[in-house]
């Protein structure tokens, strides 16, 4: 039993208490019960989703693990964490997907529901045993990290996944045109000199799927198509039309492809490259007008930790990835907060990711999990590298002054985060 006292409810100024028990919310105030925490006047929400994080464990654990990875996602108010499968080795067998939740569950942070590979391998060529996989407690479909070439491939898994009811989720950049490119192809690029990365290489992608989910509505039954991370305007008006047409597709945008663009990469700092790049101050705006009219289904931060001699490397060697999973809130909400309101913003990271993935809706009801956040909407902090839970511990937004800290994370009725 657990009792949070001297909380808001978004939208009301009441101070409230909440009670949870067994891991579900009890009621709310109710007298106080059991471990009394005082909330501290801050506003409580289902804990936030992330669909889309690389937490590099199996094999890559200089880059991040499962108990870093899910610390820093509980620090940053997720209650549940989507794992991509491009680890080492790739996560395309039910083995290693029981083996993520088993040691996931002991940790005591962010719930852990891991993505599986479409593909064996992720080599784009042969399903990977897709129906055993979800039977493991794979969370959906994807060789995110790499991008699915062979379409006709793409087509059967989306058919497959149909069959199973699960999302398919891409990273849409054709892997041709984007070629070596390390950042977004325009007058910077061509300015700096540096092998550009087109803005058709994921339009022309997107394009191309989205034609494959078309013939497959045509056959009965819709697949269900995730874009992850779309970054241009092109793309996102694509997947506007195809919603207009009915189609079954969503998208998320991440966080980095709305506040920052690719005048960054004049640093030559390999901390900006990100796949796909980092575009133009007009595609940014137009992801964020997306957001804003419903395009965007939801938002995933992508966050991808490397090690810092990894980002240290030269523009060219450098792998991709930026990793702030525990800064994305404070980050939206005080770039964002005052065009997209709380609610709209609570729901693109809670309710709305659980649509995307047909999961019961979060609520702050009694009954339902008490998977909670304690949002501190007002205090101003320093973004401190140095304090992050993650293995990475560098930012692009290092020493940068934001709001709506998370103070408390609840999952499952347990503390996985409280700030000091
Ligand atoms: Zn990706």
């Amino acid at each position: 039993m657990l009792t949070i006292t001297n909380i808001k409810r978004p939208g009301s100024n009441a101070l409230e208490t909440v009670t949870a028990e067994n891991g579900v919310i009890k009621g709310w105030n109710l007298p106080p019960e059991g471990e009394v925490i005082d909330g501290q006047g801050g506003t409580v929400a289902p804990a936030l989703i992330e669909l889309h994080a690389h937490l590099r464990e199996p094999g890559q654990t200089e880059k991040e693990d499962l108990a870093s990875g899910l610390a820093a996602a509980a620090a940053g108010g997720y209650g549940t964490v989507v794992s991509m499968p491009n680890t080492s080795p790739v996560v395309d067998e039910p083995a290693l997907v029981r083996a993520l939740i088993e040691k996931a569950g002991g940790l005591g942070f962010a719930r852990l529901k891991p993505a599986a590979a479409l593909t064996k391998g992720q080599q784009g060529e042969q399903l990977a045993e897709l129906a055993f996989l979800k039977e493991a407690g794979a969370a959906m479909f994807t060789d995110d990290g790499r991008t699915n070439e062979n379409a006709r491939v793409l087509r059967l898994g989306l058919e497959y996944a149909r069959s199973l009811g699960m999302v398919v989720s891409v990273h849409a950049e054709d892997a041709s045109l984007r070629a070596d490119g390390v950042m977004h192809e325009g007058p910077v690029s061509e300015e700096l000199g540096l092998p550009g990365n087109p803005a058709a290489a994921e339009a022309a992608r997107v394009a191309r799927d989205l034609e494959i989910v078309a013939q497959l509505c045509q056959h009965g039954g819709g697949a269900r198509l995730h874009v992850q991370h779309l970054s241009t305007a092109r793309a996102l008006d694509l997947v506007r039309e195809a919603k207009a047409r009915g189609l079954p597709v969503t998208c998320e945008v991440c966080p980095h492809h709305l506040t920052l663009t690719d005048e960054a990469l004049r640093s030559f700092d390999a901390l900006y490259k990100v796949a796909p790049p980092l575009r133009t101050q007009a595609d940014a705006e137009h992801l964020l007008a997306g957001l804003l009219d419903g395009t965007v289904d939801c938002l995933a931060t992508d966050h991808a930790p490397h090690t810092r001699a990894e980002k240290e490397r030269d523009l060219l060697e450098a792998p991709s990835g930026i990793a702030y999973i525990e800064l994305a809130f404070p980050l939206m909400w005080t770039r964002f907060g005052e065009r997209l309101g709380l609610e709209k913003l609570l729901d693109l990271m809670t309710q709305a990711p659980a649509r995307v993935m047909g999961w019961h809706e979060p609520t702050l009801e009694p009954g339902a999990p008490a998977d909670l956040v304690i949002l501190d909407l007002d205090t101003e902090r320093e973004v401190n590298p140095a304090t992050f839970l993650s293995k990475a511990k560098f930012t692009p937004w290092a020493g940068e002054t934001l709001r709506g800290w998370p103070t408390l994370t609840l999952v499952g009725g347990q503390v996985a985060y409280r700030r000091e």
